[in-house]
């Protein structure tokens, strides 16, 4: 009993840090797999509301669309951590994330007691996307070259935004955004106190192979220094952090989605949980 009201106790300062305070959050693959951790997630974003923050969720969907391009008898392929999209992929992609992904978490946010609004990139004309500077080897990859945000501060007002990471260009052609630029954008558009990513490692690792190797804290310069260096799925999430800390946020954090609550944990304990970039 008596840790209980240490939880709550050693919460409190935090709660009355963030009062008021947007949080983007990158929600994706590993901590949607399954329905435990799904369940977790809507719980956690909704007490965030409760108590006072603004969360604005930005989700991708990768496993999912990888699964439904099997299905369907499709090449999968990623150059740099980015997936290589044809037009059939971003069409399967876009479905998938707004069809599937979006709804599902709109309506358990919906079912825990603070309902969301879910929409993409051209809802409002959130984003605006060019393709990607690699669109030889990636097709249609967009990154977001503009955010709107004035749609998203309607929508917090009354209601907890669910943003999927898909957006078309001025001339209407449909893009597959990766889901940590897009939220690295939106947060610093924003001007978000805090970013956060979740993924399926503890965070960033000095060596990818070892979990013992975990970079708790790291400056933006840091980070820019050692970007090039970065493969896979991690690149684009540090530059999101990058993206995020040039635009004003105070913070960013990647964090292990896998396990579950881990948001509350990041939000509220005084243990720190996976990685933290700060400006200098
Ligand atoms: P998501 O975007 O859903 O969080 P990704 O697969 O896109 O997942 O990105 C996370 C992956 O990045 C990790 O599972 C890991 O395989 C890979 N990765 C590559 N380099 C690193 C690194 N230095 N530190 C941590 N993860 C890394
Ligand atoms: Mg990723």
């Amino acid at each position: 009993m008596s840790a209980n009201v240490n939880t709550l106790l050693e919460a409190l300062p935090y709660i009355r840090e963030f009062h008021g305070r947007t949080v983007v959050i990158k929600y994706g693959g590993a901590a949607m797999r399954d329905e435990e951790l799904r369940e977790g997630f809507a719980t956690d974003v909704v007490l965030l509301k409760y108590v006072g923050l603004n969360p604005v969720i930005v989700h991708g969907g990768g496993p999912d669309i990888t699964t439904y391009m099997e299905r369907l008898g499709m090449e999968v392929r990623f150059v740099e951590g980015v997936r290589v999209s044809d037009p059939e992929t971003v069409e399967i992609a876009k479905m998938v994330l707004l069809g599937k992904v979006n709804s599902d978490i709109v309506s358990r946010l919906n079912r825990h007691g603070q309902p969301a609004v879910g929409l993409s990139g051209e809802d409002g004309t959130l984003f605006e996307v060019r393709a990607h500077p690699n669109a030889e080897q990636v097709g249609f990859v967009g990154e977001v070259e503009r955010v709107d945000v004035d749609v998203l501060n309607h929508i917090a007002e009354d209601y907890i935004p669910v943003v999927a990471s898909a957006g078309t260009d001025r001339e209407g052609n449909s893009y597959n955004v990766n889901a940590d630029t897009a939220a690295g954008k939106v947060a610093a558009a924003l001007r978000a106190y805090k970013a956060i990513f979740l993924t399926d490692v503890r965070g960033w690792l000095a060596d990818p192979g070892d979990p013992g190797s975990l970079r708790s804290r790291a400056t933006v310069n840091e980070v820019v220094a050692a970007l090039g260096e970065v493969e896979g799925g991690m690149r684009p999430k540090l530059g999101a952090c990058i993206e995020a800390i040039g635009g004003g946020v105070q913070s960013a954090h990647i964090i292990d989605g896998s396990k579950p609550h881990s948001l509350l944990l990041e939000l509220f304990t005084d243990a720190g949980i996976g990685t933290m970039v700060i400006p200098a």
